[in-house]
This record gives C-alpha cells, sequence and structure tokens, in this order.
C-alpha cells in the first residue's frame, strides 16, 4: 500500500493510505537514507509504501520503501551526537509571517530564512501581516519591501488575520499543497490558521485519538487535512529548525539575485566584496541590487561565532 507520513512518534508512525484511513506503521528492520545521518529514517510528510499486518483487522503495518524527498528540513540534536533530526519532508511551500511593529521582524531575519530555504529548495511566500494596524509610514515600508522581494522572485502578499484580509488569497494558494507557518513569536501564526480553518483544533483531537497511548507528541510535527484540501505541518515545541552549515563561497547562491549575476564576475569564485570587476558591486552601484539584501549577505558571509550556520525558524 501507498500512504503520507502524517506524524511520527518515535518508532512508530501514523500514515495515512491512499484509502484515506489512518494506519499505524513500524519500519520494517534497519532502514538507512544514503547520505542522510539523522536519528529518524522517516519524517512527517514522506511518501511510504507499507504492508499491513495480517494480525486481525487492526489497522497497522510495516513500511518497506520510501519515494524520493523533493525537499526536507532538520534540526540538529540538542546534545553533541551531532545528530540530525529530520522534522518534514516534502514540503511545497513555507509561509514566513512577518511583522513590522509587535514583534518587529528585520530583514536581516527575513533574508537568513530565505538563505536556508534556498538551500533546501523549499518555496516560501513573504506574509505582511497585521496591515489593519499600519500608520501611513509602516504602509509604505510594507509595499517597499513587499516590491524589493517580488523583484527577486518571492510571492509577497500583504493580510490581516484579525479581519480577515485577504486570507481567502491564502487559501487559493495552499489548495492541494502542503503547507507551513514560520515567523517569529506573537506575528499571528496561529490567529492566521484559526481563520483558515477554524475547527481544526477539533480535528486535532480526533486524529490525536488515533495514535498510540502514552506517548509525549508535543515536540513532533505532525501534518493535517484542512478542509478544502490542503494540508499543513504543524512543529509544535520546535524551535530551530531546517539548520544548514554552508560555506562561505555557498552563501551567495542563495541570494538568487546575486548568483544570477555571479556569471558576471571576473572571478567564478567571487564572494562579492573586495574582487575586482565584480558584478554584484556594479549592479549595487546602479541600483539594482538592493543594499538592504547585500548588507544581510555581509552579515551572513562574516558570521560570529556559528560561521554560516543559517537557520530558519519559527519562535
Ligand atoms: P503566533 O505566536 O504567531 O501564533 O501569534 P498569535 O496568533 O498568537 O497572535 C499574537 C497576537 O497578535 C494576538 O493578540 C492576535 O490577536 C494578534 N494578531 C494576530 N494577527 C493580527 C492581525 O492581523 N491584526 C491585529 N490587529 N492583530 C493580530
Ligand atoms: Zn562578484
Amino acid at each position: 500500500m501507498e500512504g503520507k507520513v502524517y506524524k511520527s512518534t518515535g518508532s512508530w508512525y501514523t500514515v495515512k493510505g491512499a484509502d484515506g484511513s489512518f494506519y499505524e506503521c513500524r519500519i520494517k528492520g534497519k532502514f538507512r537514507i544514503k547520505g542522510i545521518k539523522s536519528t529518524n529514517p522517516i519524517a512527517v510528510g514522506d511518501h511510504v509504501h507499507f504492508e499491513l499486518d495480517d494480525k486481525g483487522d487492526e489497522k497497522v503495518g510495516v513500511i518497506h520503501s520510501i519515494e524520493d524527498r523533493k525537499n526536507y528540513i532538520i534540526r540538529k540534536s540538542v546534545n553533541l551526537s551531532k545528530q540530525t533530526h529530520i522534522i518534514a519532508a516534502n514540503l511545497d511551500q513555507v509561509f514566513l509571517l512577518i511583522t513590522l511593529n509587535n514583534p518587529i521582524t528585520y530583514t536581516i531575519f527575513i533574508d537568513r530564512f530565505l538563505v536556508t530555504a534556498e538551500a533546501y529548495d523549499v518555496p516560501v511566500v513573504l506574509v505582511f501581516n497585521k496591515i489593519d494596524t499600519y500608520s501611513q509610514e509602516e504602509t509604505d515600508e510594507i509595499k517597499f519591501l513587499a516590491s524589493l522581494y517580488r523583484e527577486i522572485g518571492y510571492t509577497c502578499i500583504g493580510i490581516s488575520a484579525k479581519t480577515g484580509k485577504n486570507v481567502d488569497k491564502i487559501k487559493e494558494m495552499m489548495k492541494g499543497k502542503t503547507s507551513m507557518f514560520s515567523g517569529h513569536s506573537g506575528v499571528g501564526k496561529s490567529t492566521l490558521i484559526n481563520a483558515i480553518e477554524p475547527n481544526l483544533e477539533i480535528k486535532t483531537a480526533e486524529i490525536s485519538q488515533q495514535h498510540l497511548q502514552g506517548q509525549h507528541t508535543t515536540t513532533f510535527a505532525e501534518m493535517f487535512d484542512l478542509s478544502f484540501g490542503a494540508q499543513i505541518i504543524d512543529t509544535p515545541g520546535i524551535k530551530g529548525f531546517g539548520i544548514v552549515d554552508m560555506e562561505k563561497e555557498e552563501i551567495g547562491d542563495y541570494f538568487p539575485e546575486l548568483f544570477e549575476l555571479k556569471q558576471d564576475c571576473k572571478f567564478n569564485n567571487c564572494i562579492h566584496v573586495d574582487e575586482p570587476h565584480c558584478a554584484v558591486k556594479r549592479a549595487l552601484e546602479a541600483g539594482k541590487v538592493s543594499w538592504s539584501r547585500y548588507k544581510s549577505y555581509l552579515q551572513m558571509i562574516n558570521g560570529e561565532e556559528d560561521t554560516y550556520r543559517m537557520d530558519m525558524y519559527g519562535e
């Protein structure tokens, strides 16, 4: 049988089969995926193949293979074992919620998030929330940021999760896809999810009844079906996710507008700082690359103690 992993709690995986019902599955033998050293071989969002256990009519099975992932995000374990934990796989998009006030979202945060997401090949939609609260000046700032990021190729939208403004547009973008919501604490993630699907909490309760008892469910990612044909992956209690370690020379490749210019730099390993005949520096001076993006870039390549460690996080 074929299915998608909706939840994983250690050794058991809740898989939604193609028939629409949920199965509690274990993994067959030692299951390793080439190139990834992680504490969990299978994660929420994985597309798996499984066989039913022939024990009565219980919906229990064994996973024997998984399809190639189009992307996945990880978390480093808190201890020093260097183990990684795969939080979720096969994400279609992440909505990054941004507010100018209460709390402030700085462009360096947005840019770090985008670099990480580019490295993971996860598309990001920039959602400027709380547009019902901004002054004229702040509204202008949002327009400026939205056009800056649109120019680079990111989808941007201004919404109010509170009044419902443009929430229908978010729903439209979610249809038929698996999404995640991210952004600082207080930007309005819960309010938005509640505006999108008011009864999600009830569904959460229904789904969890099917899970095995006595497990700590709070720190695991979980996928939910929404009523309009969309899925969301919730990562309760997971603070840092999508951590990537990268080489200094690699960082610029995840700024799409810098990457595009790099082929015109004199040196093919140009990091666009002091090199002669640098296409990025030329574009900056001509006003074709944004100073705020370039400043973020410099901050990243001059990284402090955690050099070149990019982190996508929600809280
Ligand atoms: P989360 O931490 O990202 O889940 O943020 P919450 O959804 O808990 O929202 C934090 C606070 O911001 C709450 O008091 C919400 O009512 C408020 N809030 C969320 N979205 C909006 C919005 O669009 N407009 C206004 N005025 N308040 C909002
Ligand atoms: Zn250059």
